[in-house]
């Protein structure tokens, strides 16, 4: 990704841009997406000494015992794109009064392929639809910009 110092550092980082999702997310603890248990899950940590990676951001329920992260049951689910790239995608999106192209985006968070950028870009404005969108309102709140014709919808959230 090219030099983006002035950035926050959770457009920058994939665990701080995870960190951010699940404070939005989950401001009370985390909340089972499978059996809607709250604040009775416990994060997956790889035990010592194993060589086998335990995907990031894990949590398991206690009271279901399924496994589950922050982007279950959002746009980001099912994308291997990291999530700091998704975070400063929506910054950039909004950042823009026409929004941004999926080439634009491509070459701004330096992705592999624009069927990536366009996939991305597909996902957020299909979001950007949708109501409510809490974390959107979020992050408005936390002055990452949003375009007026989205501030107005979100404003009934708020
Ligand atoms: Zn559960």
């Amino acid at each position: 990704m090219k030099s983006r110092e002035y950035l926050p550092a959770k457009c920058r980082d994939d665990e701080l841009a995870r960190k951010h999702f699940e404070k939005a997310r989950w401001p009370d603890g985390p909340v089972c997406p499978h059996c809607g248990g709250k604040s009775s899950a416990t994060r997956i940590e790889p035990r010592p000494g194993s060589k086998r990676p335990v995907r990031k951001g894990v949590w398991q329920c206690n009271g279901c015992r399924r496994q589950f992260t922050v982007t279950v049951g959002t746009i980001f689910q099912d994308s291997r794109i990291p999530l700091h790239k998704w975070l400063l995608a929506i910054h950039l999106m909004g950042s823009f009064s026409n929004g941004i192209s999926a080439y634009r985006l491509q070459r701004e968070l330096d992705l592999g392929s624009y069927r990536t950028a366009l996939f991305m870009v597909r996902r957020i404005r299909w979001a950007l639809k949708q109501q409510p969108i809490k974390q959107e309102i979020v992050w408005r709140r936390k002055g990452i910009n949003v375009p007026e014709s989205l501030r107005s919808a979100l404003a009934a959230e708020s």
